[in-house]
């Protein structure tokens, strides 16, 4: 277990998956208690990912962690203790003075990029560029915000929130509904139509965007389960990864707004367009799904269901990693061949690493199997992996 990071009053934690799980993690339990109180005083939370983020804790207090984790077997050995410390208010004063400088720094370096932005957008305007030319500075800004936000390095479970919409309000921004037009429906989720719409946000441009809707007549935990997909999308910002504009929760249908890409899944749009394509365009859509994975693997996030019906292409061919939702996964959905049962969850056993159709070992490296699959699947023009075998041959 390690300390990610620590204000006066939390701690973030994280620590490495078993080696051996016996069966599917299911969550981890964290104990924790101040050094100084008994044992008998701690207190327990629950992470579905090998991250925390402990709050309410005393200021400059030392307090004793321990993890372990639980299978369908139930619970495994408590890790080791380890000692971590809140900071003391002196200490944040003294963080926030060290920043100062740099903080004063990068505001001023914003300032001035801010001016030669402003400059560049009056000198474009002047001489009345067209479409193409604003497109550009939209890229320009997309490309700045991406590196100059403080940006957050580890991704963070929904479900580690006592209180899963804080994850939401978080995460996601809240759309109003007046911004939202709905056009035609264009595929089936797992909670409802996906809908192709415009999204005209004020003081910004109408912009395309996919519609997902949450079908009335839904319990509090199909919402949850259908908004968790937003809390994780919400948390990236990567060219090679489905951008997240908003959701809308305070009115009905529920809904997730992400950006429009025009031709849909990478499986059926290969499948559409065997032979059409050279190798290079073949290759950068595999690079453009390698940079997303690379970006998701450096937050931490193991995606578990990469594969090239989970790739979304846009009109320009740039593939976006997509498909945050977990309820596919689990036992009671019977809907989808794709996933098979197995102990502790469902599995799609063609694009799983043998490690983890196993022993559930989900981790980056079995993402990178999956992606080995997902470039047959490219280089194929979509063919089904393994073709006819059946998945129990497929495992052997
Ligand atoms: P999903 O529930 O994410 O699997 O979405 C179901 C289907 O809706 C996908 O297979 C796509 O065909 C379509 N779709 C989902 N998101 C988008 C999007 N952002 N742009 C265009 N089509 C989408």
């Amino acid at each position: 277990m390690h300390q990610v990071s620590r204000t006066v009053d939390s701690i973030t934690l994280s620590w490495s998956q078993p080696d051996q799980p016996n069966g599917v993690i299911l969550d981890y339990e964290l104990q924790y208690y101040e050094k100084d109180q008994s044992e008998y005083n701690s207190t327990t939370v629950r992470s579905q990912t090998n991250t925390a983020v402990i709050r309410g804790l005393k200021s400059g207090s030392i307090y004793v962690f321990q993890v372990r984790a639980r299978t369908v077997a139930g619970f495994g050995r408590y890790s080791g203790k380890l000692y971590f410390q809140t900071m003391t208010e002196e200490e944040y004063n003294t963080s926030i003075q060290e920043k100062l400088p740099l903080i004063i720094g990068s505001a001023a370096a914003g300032l001035v990029f801010l001016i030669a932005l402003v400059v560049i957008i009056i000198v474009c305007n002047r001489r009345g560029f067209d479409r193409g030319d604003s497109e550009y500075t939209d890229k320009l800004q997309h490309y700045t915000s991406g590196h100059m936000s403080p940006g957050m390095k580890i991704y963070i479970d929904p479900f580690t929130y006592e209180d899963p919409n804080e994850a939401v309000r978080e995460f996601a921004k809240e759309i109003d509904i007046s911004c939202v037009k709905i056009e035609q429906v264009i595929g089936a989720g797992e909670f409802g139509e996906v809908c192709s719409g415009n999204l005209k946000l004020p003081g910004k441009r109408e912009m395309f965007v996919a519609i997902k809707t949450l079908k009335s007549g839904y319990t509090e935990k199909q919402r949850r389960d259908f908004l968790s997909e937003a809390s994780i999308m919400g948390q990236f910002d990567h060219p090679n990864v489905i951008h997240l504009e908003g959701v809308v929760t305070k009115s009905s249908p529920v809904m997730i707004i992400t950006e429009f890409m025009e031709n849909g899944s990478l499986d059926t749009f290969l499948r559409q367009n065997d032979g059409q394509f050279t190798v290079i365009q073949l290759v950068g859509m595999l690079r453009g799904i390698a940079s997303g994975m690379k970006y998701l693997a450096d937050m931490n996030y193991v995606h578990r269901d990469l594969a090239a019906r989970n790739i979304l292409v846009n009109s320009n061919l740039v593939c976006k990693v997509s498909d945050f939702g977990l309820s596919r996964f689990l036992e009671d959905d019977t809907s989808d061949p794709t996933y098979t049962s197995a102990l502790g969850g469902k599995i799609p056993i063609r694009w799983t690493a043998p490690e983890a159709i196993q022993y559930r070992k989900f981790t980056s490296a079995s993402d990178v199997w999956s992606y080995g699959i997902v470039m047959w699947e490219v280089m194929s023009y979509g063919e089904r992996p393994y073709w006819d075998m059946t998945n129990q041959d497929v495992r052997i």
